[in-house]
């Protein structure tokens, strides 16, 4: 794999990698069931086991990085819907490219089996945040309604990981005032994104590695680890990035600190 000049003063550090950009924020359906999940459905299995660590205890984060992205190429991969079947391979392909990416958890794919999990999302350096209870469209929810669905997450992964999440992504991307309200006061940045993969619709691994390596330096790519098919694309659009020459960061890398209610998608 070739590494570019800014690329490698980082290496040792964060990892390298690239992307294209694209915008939309359509409607989109819920979370898919995952096999084993309440509701039971798929079957494919995922592509790989999970040899890796699977830390128990509160975990401990790596030492924290200072990248400037006003310096470098850094792209903020995302993967909503989860924790489901893929995410400990996403885990592994994602080590192997010393990427970090910031994960969208839905509280109630969050089993005790997925806990493991989490724990070493968090041990890895990468970002955990929140993407509602149950996956509701929050702009239609009484104010008691939309207030459970960010707490109830919220409480469930301090629980899990000990880690305060301090990024809100709205399911379809759909806010309004009141959810920025409610963001704010819960001490949460609302991140959008620049490109979207659309691989919840296109379950092509080719389209989702021409779509993701489309983003531009500065912005944030939308991908599901839920599915078979972004998974498969994971490592290919991880060797365009790299040769790109990008680094890989978490939301809150990228922008710094996210300001409460605060709407994110490129810097
Ligand atoms: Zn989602």
């Amino acid at each position: 794999m070739r590494v570019g000049l800014t690329c490698l003063a980082l290496l040792l550090v964060s990892g390298c990698g690239v992307l294209l950009p694209r915008t939309s924020a359509g409607p989109r359906p819920a979370p898919t069931p995952r096999p084993n999940g309440p509701t039971g459905a798929q079957s494919s299995p995922a592509p790989s086991p999970s040899p890796s660590s699977a830390p128990s205890g509160t975990p401990r984060p790596p030492q924290p990085r200072h990248i400037s992205c006003a310096h470098v190429k850094c792209v903020a991969l995302t993967f909503d819907d989860g924790p489901g079947n893929y995410t400990s391979h996403v885990l592994d392909v994602l080590a192997k490219h010393y990427a970090r990416a910031t994960f969208f958890l839905v509280g109630e794919m969050i089993h005790k089996e997925d806990q493991p999990v989490l724990r070493r999302m968090v041990a890895e350096g990468h970002e955990l945040g929140n993407h509602t209870w149950d996956h509701r469209d929050l702009t239609s929810l009484s104010d008691a309604g939309l207030k459970h669905e960010v707490v109830s997450t919220e409480r469930l992964v301090k629980e899990v990981t000990g880690v305060r999440m301090h990024a809100l992504r709205p399911p379809y991307g759909a806010t309004d005032r009141r959810v920025a309200g409610e963001a704010k006061r819960l001490g949460l940045g609302q991140v959008l994104w620049a490109v979207d993969t659309l691989d919840w619709r296109d379950r092509v691994p080719k389209l989702v590695v021409q779509r993701s390596t489309a983003a531009k330096p500065g912005q944030i790519v939308l991908m599901h680890d839920i599915h078979k098919t972004t998974v498969e694309a994971l490592p290919r659009l991880l060797n365009v990035f790299d040769k790109k020459g990008f680094t890989y960061v978490t939301v809150s890398e990228l922008f710094g600190d996210l300001k409460p209610g605060k709407r994110y998608s490129d810097r």
